[in-house]
Order: structure tokens, then C-alpha cells, then sequence
């Protein structure tokens, strides 16, 4: 493994069936009607489906693959795959030839059943078809099983209901696509058919090693610590940001590395992270779609590269108490196809105007839908970052740096904006609007959306979530901003007057959303609260924006989710939260009872021994009685909180409405497994290590 190639040339893209393979091995016409589906949209004819098909056959089999696969999305958050090997029936002679037809490729249909549907099954269809997303390439995965051929696609009911994560971030990205189309024309592009989000996610992990990880319940069922007193280091030295990266680390990042690259993943930028452990991988920004597929890719790969260095990569939010946790930066632009990057002010007035429209329209989309936005950021591991005092907030809000906001606000109050802070004056095409430089913003951590130059950062999302959700809720409200705009605009008989009082009057009525400060302080949280911003601390909670009135009718009103869709993920959400955290409770009961009480009985049966030792010898036994009043103390609180846990989980359990069931978790479950965790850890910090049955914060965070 050591000496395989580094030549990144020649290794990119290797496993992938890309354009360059198809310009290669297709008929010219059948070549030019690929390209022209994947831009435009629009469907294969069946002919060309089925030379298509050969051809991706013949490649992946050439490259040594056995099976095909349509690799899907369903709503668990991961990905799906179902192998069939290509042989067909043998001939007579005995032989099985390799076939694999337009129509395989196009359509699937796996049995369904056991993915979750929330209710969308029992009230449509049971069986699920997987449909080819001709624009995401077909990729070979390479592992234990062999190398398989994975088919992107979608995932659908027979009716048509997404029954996936993609379905609906296609439909958002054609929604935007369409409205942004509209604004650009305003401006004069003729040219451009299509706008599509470019989107770059920086995706955080933890890494320790496997044989420590083994030794953990919690961290092989939970994927995060359910116990674990804080080692006596923590991130405080801030020693492990940027830091030299580690021999074993290294290696990590070198396999997984090679492994991108192969499947076309432009892995680019690698660094340790704030909390000991914590490291992060940067690809450079693709198409949305690609990306977001992609970055299933990444998380993936981050677990499977692992085990080869016998080490085990964990994506949850909040695996250790007491530092940081890991999320995910979803970078997020718009490009139309000749181009034009929408949030890059440009060089040109007329580029400037529109910049300043696209950007009010986007702090109008965002102010409007706040809660939506947070909560298609929510999961259950997210409940301890967002709202959890660490980055970013609970509450929605936009930084747009100094310059902007300045514009902003010289727009608002005076109804012009001749001077921008940075780039002196400047006549637009416009007088009242000013120029822009681009490298005028400066850097806010604290903030989870925040523009960055000629892109937005939502940083809310978390390290183990599918990021498809996010980008749909994010291409929606754009899209719907985008339409009430040119509804007004495409009528106005005075452009330059109009799109001048429109981007005022969107600055005005949403400006309450903008906040430049520290959004971890106390004072922004009564600040927002002043402004009448929500601020939806956990997961459950959030889950109300997703079937809001206002929710259903714009999605309805792009087609991006129908009601019943809207509803159904809601339920699945509820249902995710309570079983996540049902198997939190019962991993830790199972820890409790199996082996810390056990462990901390023996210590405190060798303490009583020595007690009595020491004072048949006549010394002074009273530091050694301290201690074992202490530990049976805490025994005894231990088992008391394991009892109410036991019961409340009974209790939960057999609850029936899903609602109320997630919100008991949230509300009593969490709360009783706190008051668990606490006298345990305390525990830890007394007892001898040679009797604590697993490993510590210290031996794990800081011994790879
Ligand atoms: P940071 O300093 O926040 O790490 P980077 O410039 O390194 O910012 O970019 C982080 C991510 O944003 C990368 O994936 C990068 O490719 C992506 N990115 C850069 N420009 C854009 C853009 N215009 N649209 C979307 N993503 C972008
Ligand atoms: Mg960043």
C-alpha cells in the first residue's frame, strides 16, 4: 500500500465512468445526447439508453467489476446499494454472458419495505424504484466485495413520492435554476439556460483507535462517549489546530486521500482540528448534486479507510464531552451555465446591481424561513452543538461583514449607497448603489451563515448528516425569494427604479436577520430575542418549521415536496430522535450495570479489606474510610438514577403518538441519562484505573 502511486494525475478519476470515458467509448450522437440530458434535462431514448448501458458495462468490467449497482439515498441519512453480479442465465453450452440493459440502468426496483417511509408507503404504494440521475456519474467501488459499478439514483414511490434525499434536491436545484433564470435576464443574459448551486463542504472527523474503540459500548452503539470524565488536557493549549499532523494521522489521511481521488473526489485541503482527535477534509466545490453525493462518498470512505490503520473514524457531532464537536461547512454559491457566479459582486456595475439584489433576496429568504433553515440542520447528535453554547448558535442569523453591512445600511437609512467602506465611490449604473471588493469581508466564526467573499457558509450542519436536506431547504427559499422579486420586476415600467426600491425594501424589512457580532454571547441571545428571531434549541423542537403553513405552501408551490412528503419525513424525524436516544439510555444502562457497578463493587470491596487490615494493625484507617464513603455514595446515587432511567424508558416505549413520545426523550430520557452519567464520571475520577472497565477521555483522545 505504501508504494502506490501518488501521481494524482493519474489516479483521479480512475474509478469514475466520467465524460471523458463516454466522449471515448459512445457514438458521437449518443455522446451529444448524453451531454445534452445532463445540461438541459430531459430523458434518454431507450436506443441510446442501451448503448449507453454496454458501454458502462464494458468499462467496469474491464476495470474488474462484478456487480452493478443503483446507489440511492433513502431517508436514513446514508446510502443503499443492492448487488447484482452481471452474469445472465447460462447457454446451453454453459456459459453466462455479461448483459446489462438500458433499461437496468435506468430503472431499479429494489424491494423497499424496510426503509423508512413515514406513513408514505401505507398510503401509496409498497414497492420503490430507483431512477438513474444521468448527472451524477456512475462510479466503481472498490473493496472487500470486489469492485462494484454504482448507479446514482433516485428513489420513488410508485406514485412518484420521493422516498429519498435526492428526488427533492434535484426538484429544489431545478426550482432555483428556473427563478435565477428569470433575475439574470432581467440584467440582460440572454445566454444562460441553467443556474446551478456550486457547493463545497468541509467535513470534520474524529479518529482514535480501533482496540480502544472495541472496549467502548457506547462508542460502537451511540457513535459518542454516554460516559467519560474530562482527561486533565483538553483543547485549551489550542496546541492541536493546524498542528503537525501525526505518523499514524498521516497515514490515514494519505489512503483516504488516494481513495478520493479515485472516485473523483477533489480532495483538497487537510488539517487538524480544534479538539484533540478532531481532523478535517476540504474537497474544492463541485456541482450541488455531485457534491452532495459526493460527500456520502466522504463519510463513507472516512470509516472504511480507518480500519486499515486500526484506527476507527467517528463522524458523530458530539463524540467527547468537553470539547468540541464536529460539523460540517456547506459553501454554497449559484453559477449560471455561461459562468456568472450570482454572489460574486463582479467588477461591473450592472454585475453590482444584481449582486446587491441576489443578496437582498437571500437575506429576505432567510429571515422568512429562519426556523425551516435551522431545522434542516437539526439531527439528534447536532442537539449538542446547536444551542449547546458551541459553534455555531441555535439562532439563525447572517453575517455579512463590514462593507455589506454598511451598504446595507446607508440603503435602509438613507435610500442610497454611493460610497462602499473599502472601495471608495463609485458611479453605478445606478447612482445610489455602490462598487464592491470582493476581499472586503472579513472572517466570523461564530456565525452560521455568513458570507465568505463571493459564497455563503451555512455552518450549521452536522458532521454525520446527509447534507441534501440542508441544500434543499437553502435552494427553495432562494428560489421562492428569487420569484417574488421578478414577479415584481418583469412588470415595473421604471427597471432601474424598481429593482433600486425592491433591494431597499428587502434590506429594510429583513435586516433584523443580519448580525455581525459574537453569536456565542449571552447578549445575542437577548438581542435576537428583541429582534423576534427564533431560537429552537433542539432537534425536536424544529421539526414544527418543516410542516408550517408557510413550509408546505412554498414547497408545494415549487414542487419540491407535497404535503404528505413534508409529513412524512417530519414523523420519520420524531422517530429517529426517540430510537437514537432509546439506544443511548439502554447502552447506558447496559454500562452501568455490566460494568461500572461491577468494577467500582470490587474496588470498593478491596477498600473495606484494606480498611480493616489497616486498623487491625493499629494505624489510622480514616483516609481510606473517607474514600469508600465517598464511593458507595455514589454508587448508591447511580443506581438510584439507573432505576428512574429503567422505568422512564419502560415508559416511553410504550407511548403511541410520535410527537409526544420524541419530546419525553428530549425532556425526561436526557435528563435521567445526565443524572446517570453524573455520579459515573465522578466515579472515574476516583477509582483506581486499574479497575475501570474501559478506556478514559485520556487514554482515547490523546494516543493515536
Ligand atoms: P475556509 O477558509 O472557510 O476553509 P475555503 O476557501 O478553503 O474556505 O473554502 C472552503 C470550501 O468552500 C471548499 O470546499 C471550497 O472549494 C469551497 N468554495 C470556494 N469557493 C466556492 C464557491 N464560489 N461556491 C461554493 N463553494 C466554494
Ligand atoms: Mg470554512
Amino acid at each position: 500500500m505504501m508504494n502506490e502511486t501518488q501521481n494524482i494525475e493519474e489516479i483521479f478519476g480512475k474509478n469514475v465512468f466520467t465524460v471523458g470515458k463516454m466522449r471515448e467509448r459512445l457514438p458521437k450522437s449518443v455522446f451529444k445526447e448524453v451531454k445534452k440530458v445532463i445540461a438541459e434535462g430531459g430523458e434518454l431514448s431507450k436506443a441510446s439508453a442501451d448503448i449507453v448501458a454496454k458501454a458502462m458495462k464494458d468499462w467496469a468490467v474491464e476495470n474488474g467489476a462484478t456487480h452493478y449497482t443503483h446507489w440511492f439515498q433513502p431517508l436514513t441519512g446514508i446510502t443503499a446499494e443492492k448487488h447484482d453480479a452481471f452474469v445472465t442465465h447460462p447457454d446451453e453450452e454453459g456459459r453466462t454472458l455479461l448483459e446489462f440493459s438500458g433499461k437496468e440502468l435506468i430503472k431499479g426496483e429494489p424491494d423497499a419495505s424496510s426503509f423508512p417511509s413515514g406513513g408514505l408507503r401505507a398510503t401509496f404504494e409498497a414497492r420503490g424504484y430507483t431512477a438513474w440521475d444521468i448527472t451524477s456519474p456512475a462510479f466503481l467501488k472498490e473493496d472487500a466485495t470486489g469492485k462494484i459499478l454504482c448507479i446514482p439514483t433516485a428513489f420513488c414511490s410508485y406514485t412518484g413520492e420521493a422516498l429519498d434525499k435526492k428526488t427533492p434536491l434535484l426538484r429544489s436545484e431545478e426550482a432555483l435554476s428556473e427563478q435565477a433564470i428569470r433575475i439574470v435576464r432581467l440584467f440582460g443574459n440572454t445566454e444562460a439556460k441553467r443556474a446551478i448551486p456550486s457547493v463545497g463542504l468541509e467535513q470534520e472527523y474524529f479518529l482514535i483507535d480501533r482496540e480502544k474503540y472495541l472496549k467502548r459500548e457506547d462508542l460502537i452503539f451511540a457513535g459518542r462517549t454516554l460516559f467519560g470524565a474530562p482527561a486533565p488536557k483538553g483543547q485549551e493549549l489550542e496546541d492541536h489546530y493546524f498542528g503537525a499532523i501525526r505518523e499514524r494521522v498521516g497515514a490515514y489521511m494519505r489512503d483516504l486521500n488516494i481513495e478520493m481521488w479515485k472516485l473523483g473526489v477533489p480532495a483538497k485541503t487537510q488539517h487538524n482540528e480544534v479538539a484533540p482527535a478532531q481532523h478535517e477534509l476540504a474537497p474544492i466545490y463541485e456541482n450541488g448534486n455531485v457534491a452532495v453525493d459526493h460527500n456520502q462518498l466522504v463519510m463513507e470512505t472516512m470509516k472504511k479507510v480507518a480500519g486499515r490503520r486500526g484506527l476507527t473514524c467517528l463522524l458523530h457531532e458530539k463524540p467527547f464531552a468537553g470539547v468540541n464537536g464536529s460539523g460540517k461547512h456547506d459553501n454554497w454559491s449559484l453559477v449560471t451555465d455561461n459562468g456568472v457566479n450570482l454572489l460574486d459582486p463582479g467588477l461591473t456595475p450592472n454585475e453590482n446591481i444584481q449582486f446587491l439584489l441576489v443578496l437582498a433576496c437571500i437575506i429576505k429568504a432567510v429571515d422568512t424561513h429562519a426556523a425551516l433553515l435551522r431545522q434542516s440542520a437539526a439531527d439528534v447528535g447536532n442537539d449538542h452543538r446547536l444551542g449547546a453554547n458551541e459553534a455555531p448558535p441555535a439562532i439563525m442569523s447572517v453575517f455579512l461583514g463590514d462593507q455589506l453591512e454598511d451598504v446595507v445600511r446607508q440603503l435602509v437609512s438613507t435610500g442610497e449607497a454611493k460610497k462602499s467602506k473599502k472601495g471608495g465611490k463609485l458611479m453605478t449604473g445606478v447612482s445610489t448603489l455602490p462598487d464592491l471588493d470582493r476581499d472586503a469581508t472579513d472572517r466570523n466564526r461564530t456565525s452560521p451563515f455568513a458570507f465568505t467573499g463571493n459564497k455563503f457558509e451555512f455552518r450549521m450542519v452536522g458532521s454525520a448528516d446527509s447534507v441534501a436536506g440542508p441544500n434543499t431547504t437553502l435552494n427553495a427559499i432562494v428560489a421562492e425569494a428569487f420569484c417574488e422579486a421578478a414577479d415584481v420586476l418583469e412588470k415595473a415600467d421604471d427597471f432601474e427604479l424598481a429593482v433600486h426600491d425592491l433591494i431597499k425594501e428587502y434590506f429594510t424589512d429583513h435586516q433584523r436577520i443580519i448580525f455581525n457580532g459574537d453569536g456565542y454571547s449571552d447578549a445575542w441571545v437577548e438581542e435576537a430575542k428583541r429582534r423576534g428571531l427564533p431560537n429552537i434549541r433542539s432537534m425536536v423542537e424544529s421539526v414544527d418549521a418543516l410542516v408550517s403553513k408557510e413550509s408546505v405552501k412554498m414547497f408545494e408551490k415549487f414542487k419540491i415536496f407535497t404535503k404528505a412528503e413534508l409529513k412524512s419525513r417530519a414523523e420519520i424525524l420524531y422517530e429517529t430522535y426517540s430510537k437514537t436516544i432509546n439506544i443511548e439510555a439502554l447502552t447506558m444502562l447496559d454500562m452501568a450495570s455490566k460494568q461500572i457497578l461491577p468494577a467500582v463493587m470490587s474496588y470498593t470491596g478491596e477498600l473495606a479489606q484494606t480498611i480493616l487490615s489497616v486498623k487491625e494493625a493499629g494505624a489510622d484507617a480514616s483516609v481510606s474510610a473517607g474514600v469508600l464513603k465517598e464511593v458507595t455514595g455514589l454508587l448508591g446515587e447511580m443506581k438510584k438514577a439507573m432505576e428512574r432511567l429503567e422505568k422512564d424508558v419502560a415508559a416511553a416505549a410504550a407511548m403511541k403518538d410520535g410527537k409526544k413520545q420524541a419530546f419525553y426523550y428530549k425532556e425526561t430520557i436526557c435528563e435521567d441519562m445526565t443524572a446517570l452519567r453524573t455520579p459515573a464520571d465522578r466515579l472515574e475520577k476516583i477509582v483506581d484505573k486499574e479497575y475501570w472497565p474501559f478506556p478514559t477521555y485520556g487514554d482515547i483522545l490523546f494516543e493515536v
